[in-house]
């Protein structure tokens, strides 16, 4: 056996390993896209299993944004009061390697049974605090139109509720599921839909994708981009730029920017909160202020997501504000309602 080949069983035996562990699935729409060629192609990174994922670090979490401490019911995890969010499936089409869930969804773990989403969805007719409920799961799109019509119809029969958010990446990994019996299902409430679109690179905008989110905003839904900030994927300024710009000029707005969750077995992907700030601080002023998401933490423990910089307003002992501009000089600001 030559050097090579011997290489080549060891990586299959690792993989087979991190398929026992976490699941895996691409679609056949983004194996397509795959440039074989190119170790460090942005597609292939997200989504095709990485022996790396074997190395799990001691600060690494199974619940790394404390789900489970706040799940009164089955399919319902309430952590802030006005909004809930109601877990439809636990399966995605496919796996990102990075999940931030990938301890739970899988093809093994089972969906709500008829019984558990009925007393989700009594849960949230119970608690009028909330008025936003967030379709998630795994990928709530991946369930039939008929079925999402029917939860959507049973939402926007609860008066409390204002808004049914979903949050999907369907429509870039698997746009031909936005058919037009799914917009019809969206198009359903009187409520307002909105749609976050988790999307991460440039390249995931093909022409199909880009029909597929043509056709949602067409309908009248409206639509914001998540994105984790990922190390070798999207971690410079000309990424993040092109990664945004196909958003808006798609008509969607970038939202969030998320820092990478401690999840099991992605230590390769993390970057540094330094590094995103620098990173933040390049877009403002360079891009237009469209562009500009929110840098985002979800504190470890389920404490919460919260807004982690860059800060350009810092006190100072005098009363007066040292306020830095977008390339880096800083100026003092006196503020006069405080005078
Ligand atoms: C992320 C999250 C939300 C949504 O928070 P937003 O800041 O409104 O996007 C709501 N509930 C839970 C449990 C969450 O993890
Ligand atoms: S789509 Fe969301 S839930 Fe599904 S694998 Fe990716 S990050 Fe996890």
């Amino acid at each position: 056996m030559g050097a090579t080949e011997r290489d080549q069983d060891g990586t299959i035996a690792a993989l087979k390993k991190v398929a026992a562990q976490f699941a895996v699935a691409v679609t056949p729409h983004l194996q397509a896209q795959i440039d074989p060629s190119d170790p460090q192609d942005p597609i292939a990174r997200q989504f095709l299993p990485d022996a790396a994922e074997l190395v799990t670090l001691p600060h690494e979490r199974e619940d790394p944004i404390g789900d489970t401490a706040h799940s009164p019911v089955a399919g319902i995890v309430h952590r802030y009061p006005d909004r809930a969010l109601l877990k439809l499936v636990n399966v995605c089409p496919v796996y990102c390697r990075f999940c931030f869930r990938r301890e739970m969804v899988g093809p093994g773990s089972k969906g709500l049974s008829t019984e558990q989403l009925d007393a989700a969805i009594e849960y949230i007719a119970q608690h009028p605090a909330i008025w936003e409920v967030i379709l998630t799961g795994g990928d709530p799109l991946i369930v039939s139109p008929r079925r999402l019509k029917e939860v959507i119809a049973r939402l926007n029969a609860i008066p409390h509720l204002g808004v049914i958010r979903i949050h999907s990446r369907v429509p870039v990994v698997d746009p031909a599921r936005i058919t037009d019996e799914m917009i019809d299902a969206l198009k359903s409430s009187d409520k307002a839909v909105w749609l976050l679109l988790h999307a991460n690179h440039a390249r995931e905008f093909v022409p199909e994708a880009v029909n597929a989110i043509r056709k949602l905003v067409g309908a009248g839904v409206p639509m914001l981009g998540q994105s984790v900030l990922l190390k070798g994927i999207n971690d410079s300024p000309a990424a993040l730029t092109d990664l945004f710009r196909a958003m808006v000029a798609n008509r969607i707005k970038p939202h969030y920017l998320h820092h990478g969750d401690l999840a099991r077995g992605t230590s390769h992907f993390r970057v540094s909160l330094a590094e995103g700030q620098q990173l933040m601080r390049r877009l403002r002023g360079h891009v237009s202020g469209l562009l500009q998401p929110t840098y985002i933490l979800d504190i470890p423990g389920g404490h919460g997501k919260v807004p982690v910089g860059p800060v350009y307003a810092e006190p100072q002992d005098d009363g007066s504000w040292q306020v830095s501009d977008p390339w880096g000089c800083s100026h003092q600001y006196d503020d006069p309602a405080t005078r």
